[in-house]
């Protein structure tokens, strides 16, 4: 037996209570290795835990369900970009390897005009490899999660020196590739050159979990192994690449996290969760909105930046983020953080950010002898304009905006090319900035907060009350 006791002598459906306990398939955890080979023994902890899983067990049944969800897909499948574009009569795996990237950012919806935009600039692997880092994060910006870029850019330079500009149709080759980790590899084999590998993004772990009343955390890395070997089963080999992308796209469209629509989806036929509510003549979503069970939400912490919109003439003062982080090599407007995880920054952590700022304006030529001095230009001129607030993975960011005029009668250097500047001693970075006019953002590499906080001052300079200090 796989699975505990606990789990396998369950006829009924878990109370809720107990779906909000935490589980893990113990044999799984103690042996991942054991996972695929164990596919018998999933099964049968499924069709132990309820009957209406049994179907399972049953090849005609399961031929039945890919022919109903393939059926479905070739008629009401999205009209996607990526799905369009063929080489050789298949799906062009370049594409494909662009498209799944960025789906793992943001909606279908947000993606399609960031991917025309990414294959404008850049039509095929040479052209990408050709490119610089700091224009794939041009045409990025926005999107978030910038290393997932720079892994793209690093990945079509591998392909490039090893693979003679080809993507490979192997799976373990694909996954020696920068940025391409297993779920890529599997999706860039299966859709692109029909590989029988079944890809699990989160569209298909819920609907997995409705289809057989999982009640296992998918949060939780043993149990999306137990998914995954349950999806394997599932695929239809011969058209993998339809097969794959119908479950994702049952998931996107008609098994969504809230406003599931059962009534109209192809498998509701041998849907558990479904028939369970059916039977019981309860709502759906009392048994299917119970699926998935997730318990480990990621925690996040709160951080409150203070930014400064510092404009001479029709210029914005932009400095680069020179750190490894989060947004590394992106511009952003001048900052001071002021508090992290609900903690105010000690004083000299915010004199750090002062010092940087001070450093810049000073090497424009604006006259500022010490930190002091732009203390006072802060503190006397800027005019608070409102507040955005971004939500990463991890943190959700408050950020005041602050607006300074600098005086027409300073004579200062302002030029958009970026310039460096060295540390005046030990503990400062070196520092690079520029000055951009609004339509020299608009194709600059940006972080999507700092858009946010262009888009305020637009929304506030076309009020008129404040009109007359804009401009
Ligand atoms: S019947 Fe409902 S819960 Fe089941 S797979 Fe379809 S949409 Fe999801």
């Amino acid at each position: 037996m796989l699975v505990n006791d606990d789990h396998s002598t369950q006829k009924n459906l878990p109370s809720s209570s107990c779906i909000r306990k935490k589980r893990t398939v113990s044999r799984i955890k103690q042996n991942p290795k054991q996972k695929m080979g164990d596919i018998e023994d999933l099964l049968k902890y499924l069709c132990q835990r309820d009957k209406k899983n049994s179907w399972l067990t049953v090849e005609k049944e399961i031929s039945s369900f890919q022919h109903s969800l393939l059926e479905w897909y070739r008629q009401n499948k999205r009209q996607l970009p990526w799905r369009q574009t063929l080489m050789e009569q298949h799906p062009n795996p370049y594409h494909i390897w662009v498209s799944e990237t960025m789906l793992q950012q943001t909606r279908v919806t947000s993606v399609i005009e960031y991917y025309k935009k990414w294959l404008q600039t850049f039509p095929d692997i040479p052209s990408l490899a050709a490119s610089s880092l700091e224009r794939v994060n041009e045409i990025w910006a926005g999107l978030g999660y910038y290393r997932r870029a720079k892994l793209l850019y690093e990945g079509a330079k591998t392909i490039m020196s090893c693979f003679d500009g080809q993507v490979p149709e192997d799976i373990r080759l694909l996954q020696s590739i920068p940025g391409i980790g297993p779920y890529t590899a599997a999706a860039i084999a299966s859709i692109a050159f029909n590989k029988p590998y079944a890809v699990c993004d989160g569209n298909v772990f819920r609907v997995l979990s409705r289809l057989f009343s999982i009640d296992l955390d998918i949060s939780s890395s043993d149990n999306q192994s137990f998914f995954r070997s349950l999806a394997q089963f599932l695929i239809f080999k011969d058209k993998a690449a339809d097969y794959n992308q119908a479950m994702m796209e049952l998931g996107a469209t008609v098994c969504t996290p809230k406003n599931f629509d059962c009534k109209h989806c192809p498998v509701h036929h041998w849907c558990n969760s479904f028939q369970t509510a059916t039977e019981r003549q309860v709502p759906l979503n009392d048994i299917v909105g119970q699926y998935p069970v997730k318990f480990n939400r990621v925690k996040q912490s709160n951080e409150e930046l203070q930014v400064y919109l510092i404009v001479f003439a029709n210029y914005f003062l932009m400095l680069k983020n020179v750190s490894r982080n989060l947004l590394g090599n992106l511009w952003h407007f001048p900052y001071v953080t002021l508090k992290r995880n609900g903690n105010e920054l000690t004083e000299d952590e915010k004199l750090q950010h002062e010092r940087c700022l001070s450093r810049v304006l000073h090497s424009c030529g604006y006259p500022l002898n010490d930190t002091n001095d732009l203390l006072k230009l802060l503190y006397e001129s800027a005019i608070p304009i409102g507040q955005v607030e971004h939500l990463f993975t991890h943190i959700k960011q408050t950020i005041y905006v602050k607006f300074v005029r600098l005086s027409s009668e300073t004579s200062l250097v302002v030029e958009n090319s970026s310039h460096r500047i060295g540390g005046i001693d030990p503990n400062d970075e070196s520092i690079e900035y520029r000055w951009l006019t609004k339509e020299q953002m608009e194709t600059s590499a940006i972080s999507r907060q700092m858009k946010k906080v262009m888009e305020l001052y637009q929304q506030q300079k076309k009020q008129k009350f404040i009109h007359s200090f804009f401009c």
